[in-house]
């Protein structure tokens, strides 16, 4: 299980078992028997920057130093004395989606803590006593890139060897450096080398990521020249196929597929017509888009055309098709995250 994996299911576990929240300012949580070794656990706010704060009863260790995840953070701490596990307390948050302790042996515990909002983590500050950890909130939307096939898969082999699995990384590089050189988001590529990573895996961490948008990007299996845009299907018509996974209630699944098909709409908008396939917009049932982010999978062309597979080889036309796309990110983001 990947790490992100294993967050989830201890956060779902944590949820069922032990729900802890704060309330807006400073609210606290006591453990009620003499042997806890966590004393209270509460949220500060400082200048804009928020501290999630533990104190101890007993003198603590940090054996390693604080772990961050993608929403959550990681971290181990070793007590002098023997320790229980905290007892738990129903309160709430907005920020905090739960907040979960497991022994590790007698003197130790693990603590790990889940945001419901993106956040970026600044400052940790421990002493024996007590724990504090720094965040705000991301205000940068997340975009996840997406470079098709890798290692074994090669997806398509096109005219002179060219492969697809190393145009679709090309691409996808070129437009995070477009995207980290725009300061207004945050870019992460799902491979960045020649790796082959499975669909089921993919979709696990673009949903452990809670990205705001997913770009997939794939070369087209025809040799017909031209850009193509595809997202879901309605959901009847996924549902109705044998390999589908998507486990969204129906109001959060067109949600997500009308912000898809904006997106869509906006792309094919900046893409010049006579860079398009014919009928550009087109919706099919691909795994790698059963994510909870809006989602688009570009086919950017293709490898298998003589002309497709000159201009897809020249640097200059993708830094041309990444602008675009920029554009409809920069459209779609005008008003902050949808
Ligand atoms: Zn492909």
């Amino acid at each position: 299980m990947t790490e992100y994996g294993m967050l989830s299911r201890k956060i779902a576990t944590f949820l069922s078992a032990v729900c802890l929240c704060l309330s807006s300012s400073c609210a606290t949580w006591s453990s009620g028997s003499p042997i806890q070794a966590v004393k209270k656990i509460y949220l500060k706010k400082e200048k804009g920057n928020y501290f999630l704060c533990l104190d101890f009863n007993g003198d603590i260790l940090l054996t390693q130093r604080v772990h961050t995840l993608p929403n959550g953070i990681k971290a181990f701490l070793s007590f002098k004395k023997e320790v229980a596990l905290p007892k738990s307390k129903r309160l709430s948050h907005n920020l905090i989606k739960g907040c979960f302790f497991e022994k590790f042996s007698p003197e130790s515990l693990m603590f790990m803590a889940a945001f419901k909002k993106d956040v970026i983590f600044t400052d940790n500050e421990s002493t024996s006593r007590y724990m504090k950890i720094g965040f705000k909130i991301n205000k940068k939307p997340l975009i996840v890139l997406d470079a098709s096939h890798g290692g074994k898969d090669f997806g398509v082999v096109g005219i002179g060897g060219n492969i697809e699995k190393n145009m679709t990384l090309a691409t996808a590089i070129e437009l995070l450096d477009l995207l980290q050189k725009s300061g207004k988001y945050q870019a992460l590529l799902i491979r960045d080398g020649d790796v082959f990573i499975p669909d089921l895996e993919r979709i696990l961490k673009i949903n452990s990521l809670n990205a705001d948008l997913l770009i997939s990007f794939h070369t087209n299996d025809d040799d017909m020249r031209g850009i193509s845009v595809y997202t879901l299907p309605n959901l009847n018509l996924l549902k109705q196929s044998p390999n589908s996974s998507v486990v969204m209630e129906n109001d959060d699944y067109y949600k997500t597929l009308s912000l898809s098909k904006k997106f869509a709409r906006y792309l094919i908008g900046y893409i010049p017509k006579i860079c398009r396939k014919n009928r550009p917009r087109r919706s099919g049932h691909l795994k790698i888009l059963e994510v909870s982010s809006p989602a688009v999978l570009v086919e950017v062309g293709s490898i298998l055309n003589p002309r497709d597979n000159e201009l897809l080889h020249m640097r200059s036309f993708r830094e041309k098709f990444n602008r675009a796309i920029l554009c409809a990110i920069d459209k779609f983001f005008e008003k902050g995250k949808p």
